[in-house]
């Protein structure tokens, strides 16, 4: 650990309050982040929740702790419902697609890789976890905890007794009366208490589902919950120091993941609870039933850096909502390209980064990963003309550690045989104004058609920030 740079301190959801970062053991920081269920790709705001784990795991990295990090893949288990009701996310998507559960999870899981390669996360340095493949794992803790008398059957399978844990509810503070069963679900009239959550739920009688394996109380699966904290233990140990996840996760999922690990050992579970905001687009939700769902695809497919999503998520604090607007989306991908013209100005390695700006840097960074102000400061450094071009390149650079914009790849911009726009042939010219009004308009489904189209004419358009340039295939 780096004594040279401010302590981090982070907000912590148990305490509700923003605490010193201290270490269960020595310089190692055990951090699991709730990762994607697999049944549908990820969305801009899904990402979101991995921009902000990966930034955390920079940070600790910077600051020279050994970083053991797992992000879980969730292939069974996580129904429609919260409440432990509905069907299995998984068997819908499979059911309604043709296909086998494995394979939209191996497929999904694939497209989620492929945006945490484009957002600079590295996977290299994160363990990724199958649900599917701990579950010995998961039936030996639902057994501990049956022995232990906080588990008990009824008749769709075994839950955990709530009332039977001191203190349940205590992530956020969670009312446990006002948390009744999901209005759209029946309530289990056969549960202790409302709030009891399944631990292994057992396959429907006369349906047989894709996914399910023997256990000591029947045929069936595990429940969402169970599945994090067998992981954990298996993969980082009984005791944690960081968990992280969506704010949606504080009521339900992370306490119950809390009822059930520190029943099973009579130990805290997790020291520091961090939670990051959710994005909204046009200020809705983002659903596929809104008809707002934007991927990180959509991003690059209209001519965006895919960093551009990065850059404009660390320009709102992890734990404020954001609202993803094209506009904005734009104005980051133009911040980034500026970003890039002074990391290419720079040329001598040699000089040291700026150290008043690295402090000023490092202090936003450690108070709880102030990201908005760190990028505020950074644009101060390298409009401040006192600094030479290279002091500015190094500076950047090594600002980039924490935030991940991948400013040390930046390419100077070529232009390959641009043609001029006189010369092109009037129907070409035609669809390349066209296109021109569409991408002001932001209706990019159009600007999406008139590109199909151009590109069926045999041109390719390109959209710089000096506007559509064209080239023949
Ligand atoms: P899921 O795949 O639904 O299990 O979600 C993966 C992660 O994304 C979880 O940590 C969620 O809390 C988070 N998440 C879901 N929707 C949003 C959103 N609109 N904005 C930010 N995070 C989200
Ligand atoms: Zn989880």
């Amino acid at each position: 650990m780096r004594t040279d740079l401010p302590p981090l301190r982070f907000h912590n959801t148990l305490s509700g309050a923003t605490e010193l970062f201290t270490t269960l053991s020595g310089n190692v920081v055990k951090m699991y982040n709730c990762g994607p269920t697999v049944y549908d790709r990820a969305h801009i705001g899904n990402l979101r929740a991995f921009v902000f784990a990966n930034t955390l795991r920079r940070t600790l990295d910077v600051w020279k702790y050994n970083v053991k990090q797992v992000i879980n893949i969730t292939d069974v288990g996580h129904l429609v419902s919260d409440a432990d009701d509905g069907e299995d996310k998984m068997e819908k998507s499979a059911k309604k697609r043709g296909l086998s559960a494995q394979e939209i999870a191996k497929e999904i899981t694939e497209l989620f890789f492929a945006d945490l390669d484009l957002l600079g996360i590295d996977r290299e340095q994160i363990q990724f976890p199958r649900a599917t493949e701990y579950i010995a794992e998961q039936i030996a803790l639902v057994q501990t905890l049956e022995e232990k008398g906080y588990a008990y059957v009824i008749a769709d399978g075994v839950y955990f007794d709530t009332a039977r844990f001191v203190g349940y509810g205590k992530l956020g503070n969670i009312n446990i009366d006002e948390q009744k069963e999901g209005a759209r679900v029946e309530e289990n009239t056969e549960k202790r208490n409302p709030s009891d959550f399944a631990l292994w739920k057992l396959s429907p009688k006369g349906e047989q589902r894709q996914q399910e394996w023997e256990s000591p109380w029947g045929v069936g699966f595990p429940g969402w919950h169970i599945e994090c904290t067998a992981m954990i233990f298996t993969l980082l140990g009984k005791q944690i120091d960081i968990h992280t996840g969506g704010i949606d996760h504080i009521p339900v999922h992370h306490n119950n993941e809390i009822a059930q690990a520190e029943a099973a050992t009579g130990k805290q579970y997790v020291r520091y609870w961090m939670h990051g905001a959710f994005i909204t687009i046009e200020n809705k939700r983002i659903g596929k039933s809104v008809g707002n769902t934007i991927y990180l695809q959509s991003i690059v497919d209209r001519g965006y850096s895919p960093r551009a999503l990065r850059y404009w998520a660390l320009t709102g604090h992890y734990r404020t909502p954001m609202n993803f607007t094209w506009d904005a989306l734009e104005g980051a991908n133009t911040a980034l390209k500026n970003l890039s013209r002074y990391v290419l100005e720079g040329v001598d390695e040699k000089v040291a980064p700026d150290a008043t700006f690295l402090v000023d840097f490092y202090a936003a960074i450690a108070n709880d990963l102030d990201t908005p102000k760190a990028i505020a400061r950074v644009w101060e450094m390298v409009k401040d003309a006192d600094l030479s071009p290279s002091s500015k390149h190094a500076s950047l650079l090594t600002a980039d550690q924490v935030l991940g914009l991948g400013l040390a790849d930046a390419q100077p911009t070529v232009k390959i045989d641009f043609i001029p726009f006189e010369t092109l042939p009037e129907q070409v010219r035609a669809i390349i104004s066209a296109r021109q009004q569409a991408r002001k308009e932001k209706d990019f489904a159009l600007s999406d058609k008139l590109r199909k189209q151009l590109a069926q004419l045999g041109y390719e358009v390109t959209d710089t920030a000096d506007g559509q340039q064209i080239v023949k295939k």
